[in-house]
C-alpha cells in the first residue's frame, strides 16, 4: 500500500493556478491543480480530479490519501473545502476512512486477468500529463473572445476585427486565379522559412514608407505578428528571465511570456505611453532580458508614446543593453494628428526587433505578419520558425505580394482607414449621447480601441454578466493587466461591430452600467443592510 503522507510533494504556483504534485522516486503519483478564477467551485475541482484518478486506475485500491488537514494545507484552501470533496468521494464509494488507516481508495477500474493482460484500457489522464508550459496556458481567453465575437445575436465590442464590409473579395479572386494560372503548383509547394523573397522585397518598400531602411535579408515573414511575440519569447526568454511590459498590455503577449516562465514586470502608462522614469527606477534593481512595447495606438489603451519618451526608451535600452520588441500592428491606422517615427526608425544601433502585420490593414485571416531585425536575430527567427510551422502559407504570401505590387493594398488601406474613422465617429457620438457620470473615455487618435474607465462603485465582474444579458460584449480590463493596477476599465473595439449597431450597442452597454450601479447602491443602502443578515 502506498502511504501518501510519506510521499514528497511539490507545490505548483503559476499565475492564477495553484496545486500540488505528489511524487514517489521522482514519478508523479497524484497531481491536483486548482484554478481559482474558474467558475467551478474549488471543492469540485478537487473531487473531480481525485475521482478521475481513481476511475482511471492511477490511484489504486488501498492508496492512502493525505489527511484533510494536510491536503488543505498543501493546497492552501480551507479544511472544509477538502472535507466537502472527500465527503462526495465517500458518497460515491470511491474512498473510505477508517480509524488508524486514514482515508484510502476503495476501488479502481482496471483489473488484470490471469494472462496478465489488462481487461479494460483506462482513459488516458491527459490533464495529469500536462507539462509546465501547458499549465501556464490555462486561460482560454482569446478563443473565448473570438467565439463570442462571431455570434450573430450579440453586439460585440470585444475583438479587434475589421468591419467585414468592403473586403476586396473580387480582387482576391482575380489575383488568385491569375497567379495559379501563371505559376500553378509552385504556389502550392513548400517554400522558404524566411518568406517568399518578392514579398520580402515588397515589405522592404513598405518599411521605407515607415522610415525603416531594410533589405529583404533583414526581414522574416511570419504567420501573423503574434508569432513574432511567440518566437521572440522562445528565442530569448528562459524561465525566470524578466520581461518588461506596459500595464495594461496586449493579453496574448502576457500569456506568451507567462507560458515560457518569464517574470513579467509591468511599467504603468499614461497619456504619453510607458512611464520611462518608472522604468529607469526599476533598472537599478532588475536586469530585464527584453522590453515589450506597443508604442503606437497601444492595445488596449490606444495611447501613443510621445517622441521624447521614444528617444528616452532607446537611450535606456542602449545604456542597459536591453533589446526592445516593438509591436506595431496599428501604426498605419491614424485618423487624426501626425504620424510619429517608429522606435525602429529612430534606432541607430539595431536594438529594436520590429514586428508588424497585415491583420489590421488587410485581412487577419490571411495570417501574415513580419519581423525586421538585425541579421543574426533574423537567423534565430528562421531556426525557431522552422520548428514552429516551417513557413507561412505560400499561397497567401504570393497573393499579398501581388496586392502590395498593385494598387489593391493602398486602396484597401485607405478604405480601412476611412471605414474605421467613421466607426470611431459613431462611437464618440453614441458615448456622448448615452454619457454616464464617472464613465470616462477619450477618443484615440488611431488604432481600434476606446479604453474606458468605469464608475468606481461598479463591480466589473457583475457588469460582464449584466452586459451579456443585454447581448453586448466587450473586453474586460482585467485581462490586460497583471493585477497591479486598478482594473476598472473596459476596452471597446469600434471597428468590429457593424456601423448600424454601434449606437444600439452603446445604449445597451450604458443601460447595463446604470443597472449595475443601481444594484450596488441598493446593496449599500441603509434599507438593504437592515434586511441583509450580517454574517
Ligand atoms: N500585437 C498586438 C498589440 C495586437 O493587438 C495583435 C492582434 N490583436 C497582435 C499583435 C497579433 O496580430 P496578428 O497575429 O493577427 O498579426
Amino acid at each position: 500500500m502506498v502511504v501518501l503522507n510519506s510521499l514528497k510533494h511539490d507545490n505548483i504556483k503559476l499565475d492564477g493556478i495553484t496545486g500540488a504534485c505528489y511524487k514517489i522516486k521522482g514519478s508523479v503519483i497524484m497531481r491536483i491543480i486548482l484554478n481559482k478564477s474558474s467558475s467551478i467551485p474549488i471543492y469540485l475541482q478537487i473531487r473531480n480530479q481525485i475521482r478521475d484518478m481513481i476511475l482511471q486506475g492511477i490511484l489504486e485500491p488501498g492508496f492512502r490519501l493525505p489527511s484533510e488537514r494536510k491536503l488543505a494545507e498543501t493546497l492552501g484552501v480551507n479544511r472544509s473545502t477538502v472535507l466537502n470533496a472527500y465527503r462526495d468521494l465517500k458518497a460515491d464509494d470511491l474512498i473510505g476512512s477508517h480509524t488508524g488507516a486514514g482515508t484510502t481508495v476503495l476501488m479502481a477500474q482496471t483489473s488484470i486477468n490471469k494472462d496478465n493482460m489488462p481487461q479494460k484500457v483506462s482513459k488516458l489522464p491527459w490533464m495529469q500529463l500536462l507539462g509546465g508550459c501547458a499549465l501556464r496556458m490555462q486561460q482560454p481567453l482569446v478563443s473565448d473572445i473570438l467565439k463570442t465575437a462571431n455570434r450573430k445575436d450579440v453586439i460585440s465590442f470585444a475583438a479587434g476585427f475589421l468591419a467585414q464590409t468592403h473586403d476586396p473579395v473580387e480582387e482576391l479572386l482575380e489575383s488568385q486565379c491569375r497567379l495559379l494560372k501563371d505559376y500553378g503548383s509552385t504556389m502550392l509547394q513548400y517554400s522558404s522559412t524566411q518568406g517568399y523573397l518578392p514579398l520580402r522585397e515588397s515589405i522592404s518598400n513598405l518599411m521605407q514608407k515607415r522610415g525603416i531602411t531594410i533589405d529583404p535579408e533583414g526581414i522574416i515573414v511570419l504567420s501573423g505578428s503574434q508569432q513574432a511575440i511567440d518566437l521572440t519569447a522562445r528565442i530569448f526568454i528562459d524561465p525566470g528571465d524578466v520581461v518588461i511590459v506596459e500595464e495594461p498590455s496586449f493579453f496574448s503577449a502576457l500569456q506568451i511570456f507567462q507560458s515560457v516562465g518569464a517574470r513579467i514586470v509591468p511599467v504603468p502608462i499614461d497619456a504619453k505611453g510607458m512611464k520611462i522614469e518608472f522604468l529607469e527606477s526599476l533598472l537599478s534593481r532588475i536586469k530585464p532580458k527584453l522590453i515589450y512595447t506597443i508604442p503606437t495606438f497601444q492595445n488596449p489603451s490606444g495611447t501613443v508614446m510621445d517622441i521624447k519618451r521614444r528617444r528616452a526608451l532607446l537611450d535606456i535600452a542602449y545604456k542597459y543593453q536591453i533589446p526592445i520588441l516593438e509591436d506595431d500592428p496599428y501604426g498605419e491606422l491614424r485618423y487624426e494628428g501626425n504620424h510619429l517615427p517608429t522606435l525602429k526608425a529612430l534606432d541607430q544601433h539595431g536594438y529594436v526587433i520590429y514586428a508588424s502585420t497585415f491583420s489590421k490593414i488587410m485581412f487577419p485571416g490571411m495570417r501574415i505578419g513580419w519581423v525586421v531585425a538585425e541579421r543574426e536575430v533574423i537567423r534565430q527567427f528562421v531556426l525557431a520558425k522552422q520548428m514552429a510551422d516551417l513557413h507561412t502559407n505560400t499561397l497567401g504570401q504570393w497573393i499579398m505580394d501581388d496586392f502590395l505590387r498593385s494598387n489593391v493594398f493602398h486602396k484597401r488601406l485607405q478604405t480601412v482607414i476611412n471605414e474605421n474613422r467613421e466607426s470611431r465617429r459613431l462611437m464618440i457620438e453614441a458615448l456622448k449621447q448615452y454619457a454616464i457620470e464617472d464613465f470616462e473615455w477619450q477618443a484615440p487618435e488611431g488604432g481600434l480601441y476606446f479604453w474606458c474607465r468605469l464608475p468606481r462603485q461598479i463591480d466589473p465582474e457583475r457588469l460582464i454578466t449584466k452586459a451579456e444579458e443585454k447581448k453586448v460584449v466587450y473586453a474586460p480590463g482585467k485581462i490586460f493587466c497583471l493585477g497591479y493596477t486598478d482594473n476598472h476599465y473596459i476596452r471597446l473595439s469600434f471597428s468590429s461591430p457593424p456601423k448600424e449597431l454601434i449606437k444600439q450597442g452603446i445604449k445597451l452597454l450604458m443601460q447595463a452600467v446604470k443597472e449595475t450601479m443601481n444594484e450596488e447602491k441598493m446593496k449599500h443602502s441603509p434599507e438593504a443592510s437592515e434586511i441583509m443578515p450580517i454574517l
